[in-house]
């Protein structure tokens, strides 16, 4: 038998009649993360989902790593399989979790029988095997509070698992099974971690980025480019939709008064994004948004710019600090490339004296000269799409 990944499932096993569509979303997701390494068979039995490896070539630790991205999953383990009996259960946790059991101190053992015909109690079959496993490595003590290893032993429908401490998992619902959603993605620290906050809910996304060549660089499209790079791990196949920005700001620096000038040009960006999600399928705008960061962020400049939408907004780091936001973004290793200094078109033409309390019909009417139609449709339409898949 081969090392088998066990995949534990979190909240979706709460969800009661909708379980089978979350188990189905989620293994879904499993197969398709595991293409670059190698054929699996995936399958699920008893809140457990199987990753079980059909030949020796798979890269079975390209395949965990990849697992333990994979959004629904609480936590996960590197198993072995074995026959269903003490003997086979003994003798594969002294060789397969033999590195585990010489490193440590302390253990023990802990036991679950789902086939409930097993001839021995959980507790038997722990003390049975806990004994020879003192034996097999004298060294170590039993310390059922406080071990450095936990044996487990799971006796299943078609065979035994034995592994160690099962790793975290990302947690959350399985991508795609809350639809879909536009997120506006900026160069920034902030909106790739609100796109990792939404897809851990289970959306799926589109994204979107606001490209103001020449006054942005290819050097801050790159940029971008790179963190979805770094959420596509989370997030599965992205869709970067870049939509050229230029002739709209340039327009609005001629008739638009300094003041509201990030407002105007937020509420294009939220036109945009809506129409993008309209041709795509999408059913929220997502934005990296948190309450008082910037003069556009205060509750009145978010009212001017959410009015020009109809689709609901999520802004899931608005009640969260810097440090907060930034220790997310640490965590999924987008924060460095964050903080690489190319400007965002936002930055370009930042008004000295922004309103930061701005009452909707001043907005209105400082972007009444503009054909905001024909502005949007232009940019919708020359839109260039750059996908990006996980690979190895
Ligand atoms: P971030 O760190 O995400 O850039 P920020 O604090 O710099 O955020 P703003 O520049 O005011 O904030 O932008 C607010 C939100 O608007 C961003 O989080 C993002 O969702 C969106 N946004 C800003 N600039 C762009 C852009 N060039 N392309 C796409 N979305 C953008
Ligand atoms: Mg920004």
């Amino acid at each position: 038998m081969k090392e088998t990944i066990l995949l534990k499932l979190g909240e979706i096993v709460l969800k009661g009649a909708n379980r089978r569509s979350f188990e189905e979303k989620l293994m879904h997701n499993a197969r398709r993360r595991l293409k670059p390494f190698g054929k699996f068979n995936v399958y699920t039995r008893q809140s457990t989902v199987y990753v079980e490896p059909l030949d020796e070539t798979c890269d079975m630790d390209g395949a965990y790593a990849a697992m333990e991205h994979l959004f629904g999953v609480v936590g996960l383990a590197r198993s072995y399989p074995c026959e269903k009996t003490v003997e086979a259960m003994r003798d594969a946790a002294q060789t397969y979790l033999a590195d585990k059991l010489n490193a440590a101190k302390s253990f023990k053992v802990e036991s679950k029988r789902s086939d409930k015909t097993f001839p021995m109690t959980s507790i038997q079959l722990s003390q049975t095997v806990g004994g020879d496993l003192q034996d097999a490595f004298p060294h170590l003590k039993v310390d059922v509070h406080h071990p450095e290893v936990t044996v487990y032993l799971e006796v299943r429908d078609f065979a035994a698992y034995v592994h160690a401490d099962p790793d975290p998992g990302a947690g959350g619902l399985p991508v795609g099974i809350g639809g879909r959603a536009v997120c506006l993605l900026s160069g920034g620290i902030d909106s790739p971690v609100a796109a990792y906050m939404m897809t851990k809910r289970g959306l799926g996304l589109e994204m979107v980025h606001f490209f103001s060549y020449p006054y942005t660089s290819e050097a801050a499209k790159e940029k971008v480019f790179d963190l979805t790079r770094k959420l596509v791990p989370w997030c599965g196949r992205l869709t970067v939709h870049v939509v050229p920005f230029t002739k709209i700001q340039e327009e609005m620096r001629r008739v638009v008064p300094e003041e509201y000038f990030t407002l105007v040009m937020r509420r294009f960006m939220m036109r945009i994004a809506e129409a993008v999600a309209e041709r795509t399928g999408c059913g929220a705008l997502i934005t990296g948004e948190s309450l008082g960061q910037v003069a556009s962020q205060t509750m009145q400049a978010m009212a001017c710019t959410g009015a020009v939408c109809t689709l609901p907004v999520f802004r899931p780091l608005v009640g969260m600090d810097k440090e907060e936001i930034v220790r997310v973004a640490r965590k999924i290793d987008t924060f460095e490339t964050s903080i690489l200094p190319y400007e965002d078109c936002c930055t370009v033409f930042t008004p000295k004296h922004p309103r930061t309390r701005p009452q909707l019909d001043e907005v209105v009417a400082a972007e009444a000269a503009l054909d905001i139609d024909a502005l949007v449709q232009e940019a919708v339409d020359g839109i260039e799409r750059v996908y990006f898949t996980p690979e190895k």
